[in-house]
């Protein structure tokens, strides 16, 4: 396997995005950082495999040269997004100076995005930040208790609130993250407590994005989900969370679930799930409902799924005892 430098991207991709209303050019880049606080210090999430994308020993002069690295594929997008595999806004991930120079370097964008945990996010600090900016949030789910035990979050669902709110007043853009099907969940109780999470979230937020669980690897979701006690939401679950919630609130919803289609990510019947996912990718733009009219045979198994579980009382992965060839997880 190549060896991981410090100095190096993680990855950088090229994008749609939403910009003023309006389908835009953005650049994605993902940086090499010393991680996640949460993850060093206290294990992390337990769906979170972004560990595994930061390493212990990212110098700032390494990050400068990640800043080159974009910048000499940069051209011109309108929206730019940074991630860390943790929080941009720690300063053990981004020094200031790194923070400092990638604003400069990207100040003519219409808008630039990072995400970090609220603990980082104060009034000082925002109001250092480009107008531009837009926070991202993992805000996850408004549900203490999920957040604590099925997420293992290390902060509440008001502290996600406190610091949506703090960017709101600073004259900032929210982007929410929630999590859709933490473990231990039943799929219609997902589907039901990822709108009620959107409720929540809407009166601090612009944009909600809906990340359905991938099961990364290394994490305890993997753990839970190789030994059958965990099922991946379906896309109809993702498909209902925004039928429900179209038209009821400001913000605008969108999902870009990753891993998609496969055992690990979001997923149907396996015959319908490209044509869900490209009406989600399509209703992330228009955000009209119609086009989340999609139709399958395995709309009506999923219906039964729920069925079974709530007769059952259990969360674990039906589909496991229906089809043998699921029984091996790679
Ligand atoms: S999900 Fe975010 S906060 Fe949680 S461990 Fe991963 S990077 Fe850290
Ligand atoms: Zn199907």
């Amino acid at each position: 396997m190549k060896e991981r430098r410090p100095d190096e991207l993680e990855t950088l991709w090229k994008e749609k995005d939403v910009v003023n209303g309006k389908l835009s050019d953005a650049m994605v880049a993902i940086m090499r950082t010393n991680g996640c606080v949460w993850a060093k210090n206290c294990g992390g999430c337990t769906m979170c495999g972004y560990r595994t994308a930061s390493l212990h020993d990212v110098t700032e002069d390494d990050l400068m040269k990640q800043v080159d690295q974009m910048l000499s594929r940069y051209k011109g997008e309108s929206f730019v997004k940074l991630y860390t595999s943790g929080s941009f806004l720690d300063e053990n991930e981004i020094p200031m100076t790194v923070r400092e120079r990638i604003f400069d370097e990207f100040s003519s964008c219409d808008r630039i995005l990072f995400e970090s945990r609220p603990e980082f996010i104060e009034k000082d600090v925002l109001s250092t930040l480009p107008k531009s900016t837009t926070i991202a949030l993992g805000l996850e789910s408004s549900d203490p208790e999920v957040m604590e035990v099925s997420i293992r979050k290390g902060f509440t669902p008001n502290d996600a609130k406190r610091a949506g709110e703090l960017a709101k007043d600073a004259g900032l853009m929210v982007r929410s993250y929630l999590l859709l099907k933490p473990l231990y969940m039943q799929e219609r109780v997902a589907i039901d407590s990822a709108i009620d999470s959107a409720r929540f979230a809407d009166p601090f937020s612009d944009e909600i994005s809906i990340n359905p669980v991938n099961v990364q690897k290394g994490t305890v979701v993997e753990r839970i989900w190789k030994r059958g006690d965990y099922r991946p939401p379906w896309i109809w679950s993702l498909i209902e969370v925004f039928k429900e919630l179209s038209g009821t609130i400001n913000s605008r919803l969108m999902s870009s679930p990753s891993g998609g289609g496969s055992q690990r990510g979001v997923h149907n019947c396996g015959e319908c799930d490209q044509r869900a996912l490209e009406a989600i990718e399509r209703f992330s733009f228009t955000q009209d409902v119609n086009d989340l009219n999609v139709t399958c045979e395995c709309r009506d198994s999923w219906q039964k799924y729920m069925l079974s579980e709530s007769m059952l009382g259990t969360a674990a992965d039906l589909d496991r005892g229906f089809s043998s060839d699921l029984m091996i997880r790679k």
